[in-house]
């Protein structure tokens, strides 16, 4: 095996609906300062269901994956329900019948879900939204493991960059989204969708660190 095991790694979306659901608060006091403050609410109501429906049960990681995408998709209104949705959809479809998750692997996942969420949400990077984080995490992730870094060095860099790019959202204007109303008045505070998909990637890359440390 060169990378981690799909069977019995879906403990890591446990943990990415666990983190979410203890940033409930501050995903929302962050969401009142550019929109209607209910960005926390909606993530932590789609990933605490999500936990609920994993808990008790090992399961691979395509399964969990699916599980999430389908209740943020089903279950969530606002803006994050669908885009998150398709999102997790994405990494799920990406993994489907595959065991060993090697770099090239988790890489087309993130590619998959990242693709996804632009498709139907229309943003590029600079109109402060999670596309900010995502997109220079994933870069990132490429071009480390293009250069023949490891898999767990290609995660350290998808972090760096992830929180890199979530910052970069202080200093922008909002093109999309319903923050986007306020026109300037969007500069000088993190986007909460960067903020959260930063969370979603650190514990998503965390989680895969531990499973590859522990992989024969
Ligand atoms: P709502 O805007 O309906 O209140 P949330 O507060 O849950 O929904 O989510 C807001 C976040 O959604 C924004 O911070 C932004 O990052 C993200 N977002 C909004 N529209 C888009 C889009 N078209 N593409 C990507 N992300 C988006
Ligand atoms: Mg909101």
């Amino acid at each position: 095996m060169r990378g981690f095991s799909n069977s019995n790694s879906g403990e890591i979306v446990s943990a990415i609906a666990q983190r979410i659901v203890e940033n409930r608060a501050y995903l929302s006091d962050i969401d009142g300062l550019i929109g209607d403050g209910d960005h926390g609410v909606n993530m932590a109501k789609g990933f605490s269901l999500a936990a609920e429906r994993l808990r008790g049960e090992v399961r691979p990681l395509s399964t969990a994956l699916a599980t999430v995408g389908e209740v943020l998709m089903t279950e969530i209104g606002g803006s994050m329900g669908p885009l998150y949705g398709v999102m997790f959809s994405g990494f799920a479809d990406a993994l489907d019948g595959v065991e060993d998750i090697d770099a090239q692997v988790f890489e087309r996942m993130l590619r998959n879900g990242f693709e996804e969420v632009q498709s139907i949400g229309n943003a590029k990077v600079g109109d402060k939204t999670l596309i900010d984080t995502f997109a220079p995490a994933l870069e990132a992730f490429s071009a480390a493991t293009a250069k023949g870094e490891s898999f767990a060095a290609a995660l350290k860099a998808l972090v760096v960059a992830a929180e890199k790019g979530r910052n970069s959202t202080i200093d922008l204007v909002a093109k999309i989204g319903r923050a986007s109303r306020l026109g300037e008045r969007s500069r000088g505070v993190l986007d909460p969708g960067a903020t959260s998909c930063a969370i979603i990637l650190q514990t998503f890359a965390e989680g895969a660190k531990a499973k590859l440390a522990e992989a024969p």
